[in-house]
C-alpha cells in the first residue's frame, strides 16, 4: 500500500522553510538559498512500513498572505508552519496563518508547527512549551523544534505530518 500527499510549507521569510525542505528532500543545507525561489519538491520514503510520496510546495513572500494563501492552499492537504525560535514575530505570523487555515479549510486540517534554528541557542526567545500549550486544543497538530542546519528533528516533523494525515483520514472514515 502506498500514499501520496500534497503539502505546503508556510511561514515568514528567513525562518528556514527552504532549508528545511532542502534538508528533508536532498539532505542539503544552503547558507544563502535564494529567498525568491518558490518550488515544488517530490520525495519518497518508507514510513511505518508504508511507501509515502510527498509533493512539497516551498513557498516564498507571503506578506499579503490571505490572498496568496488561497492559491497555496488549493490542493494541499496538510501544512508545515515554520517560525524561527529566535524571532517571536515569526511565531505570531504562523499563528495567524493557522487561524486562516482552520477557518478556510476546516479545523481537522493537519498542521505541524516547526520552531526552526534550535542550534542558535543563545538567541532563542520563545519559551519551550509556549507552542505546545497554544496547540493543545487543535485536533491534528503537533510541534517540533528543529535545526535545518544540523539536521535535528527535520525528518520527524515531516513524518509526523504524514501520521496526522493517516490519523485524520482514519477517524474521518469511522
Ligand atoms: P526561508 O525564507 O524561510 O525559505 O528561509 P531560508 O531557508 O532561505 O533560510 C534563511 C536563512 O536562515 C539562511 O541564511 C539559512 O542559512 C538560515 N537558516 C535556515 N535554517 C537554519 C537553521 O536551522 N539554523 C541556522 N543557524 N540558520 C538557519
Ligand atoms: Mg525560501
Amino acid at each position: 500500500m502506498s500514499f501520496f500527499y500534497k503539502i505546503a510549507v508556510l511561514g515568514a521569510g528567513g525562518v528556514g522553510k527552504s532549508d528545511l525542505v532542502l534538508r528533508f528532500t536532498q539532505d542539503r543545507f544552503e547558507d544563502n538559498w535564494d529567498p525568491t525561489i518558490e518550488d515544488q519538491y517530490t520525495t519518497t520514503f518508507e514510513l511505518d512500513g508504508f511507501a509515502v510520496r510527498l509533493e512539497i510546495l516551498d513557498t516564498a513572500g507571503q506578506e499579503d498572505f490571505s490572498h496568496l494563501l488561497d492559491i497555496y492552499l488549493q490542493e494541499r492537504e496538510a501544512y508545515l508552519l515554520v517560525y524561527s525560535l529566535t524571532d517571536a514575530s515569526t511565531l505570531e505570523k504562523v499563528c495567524s496563518i493557522a487561524t486562516f487555515i482552520f477557518n478556510t479549510r476546516g479545523a481537522n486540517t493537519p498542521i505541524i508547527f516547526v520552531g526552526n534554528k534550535s542550534d542558535l541557542e543563545k538567541e532563542i526567545c520563545i519559551e519551550k512549551g509556549a507552542v505546545s500549550a497554544y496547540i493543545e486544543s487543535f485536533k491534528y497538530a503537533a510541534c517540533y523544534e528543529t535545526s535545518a542546519k544540523f539536521n535535528t528533528n527535520v525528518k520527524e516533523a515531516f513524518y509526523q505530518l504524514v501520521r496526522l494525515l493517516w490519523k485524520r483520514n482514519k477517524e474521518r472514515n469511522c
